[in-house]
């Protein structure tokens, strides 16, 4: 299988970076990542308020996607993600929402295992006496913008980015727009483990293997990022305000509704208002990102599908 290495690391989405591999649709490959810290944590129980937050979290590609134009759009089928046996969470003063009340941090290291008997995977939270079951989720993936303008892989955004929606996991499908020629798609920052909001600013965060296929869909505009899983579609939206990144999202899924399933605008929004999930993706990063989910058993065309 193809094998996108982790030497192969960028720091901001931008159509000038030059691609590291090209690849073909339907064709499984492989990103390896680095951590979100790329590599600067090597110990636990201190507090790594000197990371050099240049280096942060480091996406691996990008890779140019044989056959995408500008206007198409990516899809990107996470197939497996392979974790490695340790990952570290932080917490600490001037980061996540309660940052500002903080004065110390913490860091802790875990190791990542497998439960003899029944082979499930579990971060060992020896310090707080607990297992904590893994929740293996890409929080950075994304395309190049669509101008010359260079997006930190820090921020997320309509290209994808740092969107950090745990959805994004084994079995879900990641709608991007391709804005240049090849998409330049790049993926990093996983966690083995993160809930929604990813309060203290850091999941299990760790290096990761993510094998990936891709998909070119023509003739469709979607209001993206878009995600799809099992259970439901979302639609995802990202703003400096909270408030405005969830409306941004009900709206989209409002368009998707209209646009893919023949809904009428106030019958979509009665359905996502009933049936509709909106909820927090993230409330860490330079712009806060929201998802509104709606499950598949109410969309006849399933214009979108999982893998
Ligand atoms: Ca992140
Ligand atoms: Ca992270």
């Amino acid at each position: 299988m193809l094998t996108i290495t982790r030497e192969h690391v960028i720091y901001d989405m931008c159509r000038e970076h030059k691609p590291v591999a090209n690849v073909n649709q339907d064709t499984d490959f492989l990103f390896e990542t680095r951590d979100a810290s790329d590599g600067q944590v090597v110990t636990g129980g201190e507090w790594y308020a000197g990371l050099d937050r240049r280096r942060a979290n480091p996406a691996t590609g990008p890779v140019y996607i044989n056959g995408a134009m500008p206007g198409d759009t990516l899809a990107v089928s996470i197939k497996r993600i392979d974790v490695a046996s340790a990952g570290y969470v932080r917490a600490g003063k001037d980061k996540g929402v309660l940052g500002a009340y903080l004065h110390g941090g913490e860091l802790v290291r875990m190791n990542i295992v497998k439960d003899a008997d029944t082979g499930a995977e579990y971060a060992d939270f020896r310090a707080a006496g607990l297992r904590i079951a893994l929740n293996k989720m890409v929080g950075v993936i994304g395309t190049a913008p669509p101008d010359f303008r260079s997006i930190s892989t820090i921020e997320p955004g309509l290209h994808g980015g740092n969107l950090d929606d745990k959805d994004i996991g084994e079995g879900s499908v990641v709608l991007l727009p391709v804005n240049v020629p090849g998409a330049l798609l790049a993926l990093g920052d996983i966690h083995a483990a993160m809930g929604d909001g990813e309060s203290s600013i850091s999941g299990l965060e760790c290096e990761a293997g993510v094998t990936v296929s891709v998909k070119v869909l023509r003739g469709k505009v979607y209001p993206l990022p878009m995600v799809v899983t099992p259970r439901h579609v979302s639609t995802v939206a990202s703003h400096e305000d909270l408030d405005k990144a969830a409306e941004l999202a009900v709206a989209n899924m409002v368009d998707y509704l209209c646009g893919y399933e023949g809904f009428s605008k106030y019958h979509a929004l009665m359905m996502v208002s009933m049936v509709g999930d909106v909820r927090i993706c993230q409330l860490v990063n330079p712009k806060k990102t929201a998802r509104v989910e709606f499950p598949l058993e109410y969309l006849t065309k399933r214009e979108v599908h999982p893998c």
